[in-house]
């Protein structure tokens, strides 16, 4: 991670400054007392053997001249250097004796010829001496190179008394004739505080070393755990929600932890109760039989279940993400997305729309919220509406067919009467064509009624599930229906050939299958040329037993095949009606097949004949 550090620097650096710190401070302190002590030391030693040394040099000058003084003590000088230089051998260490005149000239050293040395006057341990008796330096010294201690006495010109000290600020009774000094190289001191400051580097390097080592462990001991807990939360992250972060030992981390654990079975709670509402959603989506799909604000299909897909013709995981207007192009539909996004569209408003292939559509649009209420897209319901339309259209067309057909026979009885009532006919030949017509007329009203009344008990028995129903044998039913229609195919000079095994045995109502099959021979004998053959043949399997009806007759265009089960459709109208067709016979087919729970189809090729099967469940 960038910009982060690791644990470990985050406690090295302060370990470390603190304990060098410590140590830093113990260290200066305990060399400041030991310098301070070691000066006192040194100070007291070079006082002493300084008095001792003025009082050696004033038993030299009263031995020479006990009585005289100043000007005179001149010539006793010239022996000081001497003693000086004996007093310097028998010093211990390396202390040095000076001997120094009050106007600074040097008269007797214990190291160095005094003649070569410059005068000491300036020195501040003279000065001291020279003005309160007695006083002390450190410095360092260009002749010797090394840094020294000075104590200087002032040797007064009456004696002083052994042990009596010259009190501090005080001169002596009378002006001093020298002043005796004695230095002592400071080297030791400074050799051994160097030692110390060397082994305080030292120590500071082992005790880096050591910060870093309890750093490194101490850092371990803390990320140790805090590495676990973020393994698994990460397998959290991941969606392992069953797992659980093991419980370290410090209190803050089990708290940490027991957080952690605590919100990974809540969030695992939550994601089951969300996956079953989102697999009830799915479900219910699914099996709906409306289309519904989900756009977000910016118009990309959100989610679409599968009768959507299927009623717009698509994908739904190319839909994914793509605006409506790429995967259906029609202007309807994205208005109505447009409009319904934008809050315009009222809720749930209908409006229809052609798609392809002339479905209809119904579409419902609502708006969709986020859990802040803000909009978030819009769902669409659409309902295939392609079947009611049809059914609508179809009951238009019945009962304008309706209407047409029985108003046609009407018009024309109507006409012929009023032709007879008038008594503008009085030829009995044209008054029995008259009443051909008219009662040719009537029977054919009669057809239609009667078959309009067949179908509708038909609907009213399927409705009420009045019929009865037995499984029979089916050989007689169909010769029994080849009987009934062998008269009109007699005058055709046609035959039926009947092929059915004896043991076919299927679910039915004997009559109204006979009916449908008399149906469905009647129209093969009136659409097929004199002395053609017409075969009545039946095949059974494991789910159905069929019964094919097959003629050689003109057949049929397929454009008309998907609608002439439909109530007064006809292919051709005036030869429809020549024949004595109603254009309700292949409706009542229809209608027995779908009350026996099956289908009727149709298999036709213009100019060669046509093959209607009646589908029974087996
Ligand atoms: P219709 O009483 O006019 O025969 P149907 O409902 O029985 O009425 O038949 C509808 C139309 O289907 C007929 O007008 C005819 O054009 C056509 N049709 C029915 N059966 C045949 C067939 N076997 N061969 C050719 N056309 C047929």
């Amino acid at each position: 991670m960038m910009g982060q550090k690791k644990l470990i620097w985050q406690i090295y650096p302060g370990c470390l400054v603190v304990t060098l710190a410590g140590m830093i401070a113990v260290t200066a302190y305990c060399s400041y007392c030991f310098r301070q002590v070691y000066h006192d030391q040194v100070r007291s030693e070079l006082d002493r053997l300084a008095g001792f040394a003025a009082d050696e040099i004033r038993m030299a000058l009263k031995t020479q001249d006990p009585g005289k003084t100043g000007e005179r003590l001149r010539d006793p000088f010239s022996d000081l250097d001497r003693l000086c230089k004996q007093l310097g051998r028998v010093s211990t260490g390396h202390t040095r004796l000076t001997i120094i005149t009050p106007s600074g000239k040097v008269v007797g050293d214990s190291d160095e010829d005094p003649a070569k040395m410059d005068s000491h006057f300036d020195r501040p341990e003279i000065q001291e001496a020279l003005q309160i008796g007695s006083g002390s330096s450190m410095r360092f010294s260009p002749t010797l190179g090394k840094r020294m201690m000075y104590v200087a006495i002032a040797l007064p010109a009456a004696p002083r008394r052994a042990g009596e000290q010259v009190p501090p600020g005080s001169v002596e009774s009378s002006a001093p004739i020298a002043v005796v000094r004695a230095a002592a190289p400071l080297t030791e001191i400074d050799h051994a505080l160097h030692g110390i400051y060397v082994n305080m580097l030292w120590a500071s390097l082992v005790i880096a070393a050591g910060a870093a080592a309890l750093s490194l462990v101490i850092s371990r001991r803390i990320s140790q755990p805090i590495v676990a807990i973020k393994q698994v939360a990460e397998r959290f992250a991941a969606g392992e929600l069953d797992l659980r972060v093991p419980t370290p030992d410090s209190a803050e981390l089990a708290a940490l932890a027991g957080s952690l654990n605590k919100m990974a079975a809540q969030l695992g709670e939550r994601i089951t109760t969300i996956t079953e509402q989102r697999n009830e959603l799915d479900a219910v989506l699914s099996s709906m039989v409306e289309g519904v799909f989900a756009v977000d604000t910016k118009g990309r299909i959100v989610s679409m279940n599968p009768a959507a897909a299927g009623l717009l013709g698509i994908d739904p995981a190319q839909a994914q993400a793509r605006q409506v207007e790429e995967i259906v192009r029609n202007v309807d539909l994205q208005e109505f997305v447009r409009q319904t996004l934008a809050g315009i569209q009222p809720d749930e408003t209908d409006i229809s729309l052609p798609i392809s292939g002339g479905q209809s559509f119904s579409l419902h649009g609502a708006c969709l919220t986020d859990a802040r209420g803000r909009r978030s897209g819009a769902v669409i319901v659409l309902n295939d509406m392609t079947r009611i339309r049809r059914l609508e259209a179809v009951r238009r067309d019945f009962v304008a067919n309706v209407s047409h057909e029985l108003k046609t026979p009407v018009t024309s009885i109507q006409g012929f009467v009023e032709a007879l009532a008038d008594g503008s006919v009085q030829d009995p030949a044209q008054i029995e064509r008259y009443l051909g017509i008219i009662a040719r007329h009537a029977l054919r009203l009669n057809g239609i009624i009667d078959d309009l009344l067949t179908l509708s008990r038909l609907e009213e028995a399927g409705e009420q599930r009045a019929l009865n129903f037995a499984v029979c044998p089916i050989k007689p039913v169909l010769e029994e229906a080849i009987d009934l229609s062998g008269v009109r195919a007699d005058e055709k000079r046609m035959t039926i050939d009947l092929a059915c095994a004896d043991d076919v045995e299927v679910r039915i109502n004997p009559p109204l299958l006979e009916q449908a099959v008399i149906n469905l021979i009647d129209n093969a004998v009136k659409y097929s040329p004199e002395g053609s053959r017409i075969r009545v043949q039946v095949r059974q399997d494991d789910t159905q037993v069929a019964i094919a009806v097959i003629d050689e007759g003109c057949g049929i265009s397929p454009e008309h095949l998907p609608r002439i089960f439909e109530r007064f459709y006809v292919v051709d109208k005036s030869r429809s009606r020549k024949l004595g067709g109603t254009g309700l016979g292949l409706a009542i087919v229809k209608h027995i097949a779908q009350t026996h729970g099956g289908r009727v189809t149709v298999e036709s090729t213009p100019g060669k004949g046509s093959t209607f099967t009646l589908h029974l469940p087996g």
